[in-house]
């Protein structure tokens, strides 16, 4: 063999341009290793989905004519970690030469980097060619900028990719952004979509993962797994979710329902993290549809902007931000995450519900991990380090590029305001207008203090009023603060002290 390349779990992209041709000197590696299994604890689901996705794309390289050596994880000759297993792996093939695609995640990306700068092999980095942006594109557009806006790249981007624009180079529709109808709530119409994902039977691989000695959480059913093996089921569940769910995408983007767990998304995070499918074909398919008459432009625009916009303009801020970005905590939060986090526990409806949907499929949509689970976490004061770790081991689609600024960032507010203009906060009023989750609650929305008030809100109140020397100079809540200095003394008073009895009791709310 001349050449070693190797494939991590999140790069699953069977179109690389690697495969283009058979080179029976290159011999492709795929490792299971408790290095990538153990850096948090993971749900079972995410576990299984990475480890029988790469297994596919191995069987499939392999009938195609490539070389593969695969690395199980009960594998005697296993070194549980990524380079130790490359230098056994080269060493046998004698190669001289290696070669891998740029990891998404630092942690990963330094390590590599390191170990072949001393290795002392030919080769290199290259391209995983996934991404719009190149990693340092929004720190560039941004450089200077005390407060990075998403709105900003998003347009910049829809200019540079030419998507949903006339042929002028104005956005279609005369705007570029119909965020302002993406905010209905929903109320059991038009249905929820079919859930078409595909069924897999891993019940054989589980039990290796599990002999092998690997700890997880979440629901392990694995006789039958919903996630996409490998890109023809992530490509059905793309056309699925634009044929049935993208045309009420936008209406309902914020909605919460307890009889609706996934509404409108489109579940293709997973797939689209792990390389099965491209961001470009996904914008392609979102506003083709748009353009045949299929979805109304809200809804395209909606759905495109989460992933031209958003999901390129977080990895920008990672990129920009690391290392370091991972220690943010302007707020000083330090709370331990309770225990309902691990079972879903609570008598809180909406946060049963949500961290109840999390354990139980490794997902839950962004309204649950942003304005719920997330608003909680910020308005009662939870480590933010500690609820990355929960985010990056339990969801399906964490991968740290993409989960970190969405939990320090964007939802805990913890780099003091370079992602978000304002905290995501929010009291029972908003659960109450976007979703049903207060209906049935053993709390009652409308009050702020007593034995039986919704704990969200005197802890909004109180979170406000903690850090009011850093946020009441933000205009953007100062109704809040105007709210606030309304409030006689007595029920300022009232409202600390309850918060400060609910932070002290977390595990029994
Ligand atoms: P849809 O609602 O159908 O959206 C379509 C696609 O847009 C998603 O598949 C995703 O690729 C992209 N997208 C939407 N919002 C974002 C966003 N804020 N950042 C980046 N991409 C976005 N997304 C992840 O992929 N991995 C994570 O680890 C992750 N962690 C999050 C943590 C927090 C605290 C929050 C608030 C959000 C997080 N998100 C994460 C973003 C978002 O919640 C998920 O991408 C989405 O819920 C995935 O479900 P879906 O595919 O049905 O998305």
């Amino acid at each position: 063999m001349n050449t070693v390349r190797l494939l991590l779990g999140d790069q699953l992209n069977p179109l690389h341009p690697w495969f283009d041709r058979i080179d029976p000197d290159v011999l492709y590696v795929f490792m299971e290793i408790r290095q990538e299994t153990d850096y948090v604890l993971h749900h079972a689901q995410k576990i299984l989905a990475i480890f029988a996705g790469m297994r596919e794309l191995a069987r499939r390289l392999r009938a195609d004519g490539h070389h593969v050596h695969y690395i199980a994880i009960d594998d005697p000759d296993n070194r549980q970690n990524l380079t130790g297993n490359l230098e056994a792996v080269i060493a046998k093939a004698g190669a001289p030469c290696f070669e891998w695609q740029a990891p998404d995640e630092y942690r990963l990306d330094h390590q590599l980097d390191q170990w072949f700068k001393q290795s002392g092999f030919a080769g290199g980095k290259t391209s995983s060619r996934h991404f719009l942006a190149n990693r340092f594109e929004a720190g560039n557009l941004f450089s200077g900028k005390k407060q990075w806006r998403m709105e900003n790249f998003y347009r910049n981007m829809r200019r540079k990719h030419g998507v949903l624009l006339e042929p002028d180079g104005s956005p279609v529709g005369g705007q570029w952004n119909f965020d302002a109808e993406n905010r209905k709530p929903w109320r059991g119409q038009p249905p929820e979509p079919v859930d078409r994902r595909p069924h897999h039977d891993h019940s054989l691989l589980w039990q290796t993962i599990c002999q092998a000695g690997v700890q997880s959480f979440g629901n392990d059913t694995c006789a039958d797994f919903r996630w996409p093996l490998h890109r023809d089921e992530a490509l059905d569940l793309l056309a699925s979710f634009i044929r049935d769910a993208l045309p009420h995408f936008g209406d309902y983007q914020d909605a919460m329902s307890t009889s609706a767990p996934r509404l409108f998304h489109s579940l293709l995070s997973f797939a689209l993290n792990v390389k099965m499918l491209n961001p470009r074909e996904v914008i392609a398919a979102a506003e083709t549809a748009w353009r045949n008459g299929h979805v109304p432009l809200a809804a395209a625009e909606g759905f495109i902007r989460q992933i031209l916009g958003w999901r390129e303009y977080i990895r920008g801020v990672y990129w920009a931000h690391m290392p370091g970005y991972e220690n943010s905590n302007v707020l000083e939060h330090q709370l331990p995450l309770p225990d309902w986090f691990w079972t879903g526990n609570t008598k809180m409806r909406c946060l049963a519900e949500s961290i109840g949907n999390s354990l139980e499929h490794a997902h839950a949509h962004h309204i649950q991990r942003l304005m719920v689970i997330g608003n909680f976490a910020l308005l009662a004061g939870l480590d933010p380090q500690a609820l990355h770790r929960w985010y990056l081991g339990v969801y399906i689609d964490a991968f740290e590029w993409v989960e970190l600024p969405n939990t320090l960032g964007m939802s805990q507010f913890a780099d003091g305001g370079l992602l978000a203009s304002k905290p995501y906060a929010a009291s029972a009023a908003y659960m109450h207008r976007m979703g049903d989750y207060c209906r049935g609650c053993r709390y009652k929305r409308e009050q702020r203090t007593g034995p039986e008030a919704c704990p969200y809100n005197a802890l909004y109140w109180d979170f406000h009023l903690r850090h009011a020397e850093r946020l009441s100079v933000n205009p953007r809540i100062g109704m809040v603060y105007r709210n606030l200095a309304a409030m006689d003394t007595a029920e300022i008073d009232r409202i600390r002290q309850h918060a400060a009895g609910l932070r002290a009791r977390l595990d029994g709310l």
